[in-house]
């Protein structure tokens, strides 16, 4: 089974992004994570960039569609 799990992502100025992260959880196979990014680059420490504006981005919680 795979689970995907999403992060939400805002800067100062209003954009953005969400991080997915794929996992493979079956315990016979060979374990892996897949990060993918949208909105988003990497910035130093692990933290992350606005793909827009380059400024910080923070956490936020889900948005209501
Ligand atoms: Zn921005």
């Amino acid at each position: 089974m795979t689970m995907r799990t999403y992060e939400y992502f805002a800067c100062p100025n209003g954009h953005q992004g969400e991080e997915k992260t794929t996992e493979n959880d079956q315990p016979y196979s060979k374990c892996w994570e897949s990060i993918s990014i949208k909105g988003l680059r990497n910035g130093p420490y692990g933290s992350y960039l606005c793909e827009v504006c380059g400024l910080l981005m923070s956490r936020v919680p889900k948005p209501s569609a």
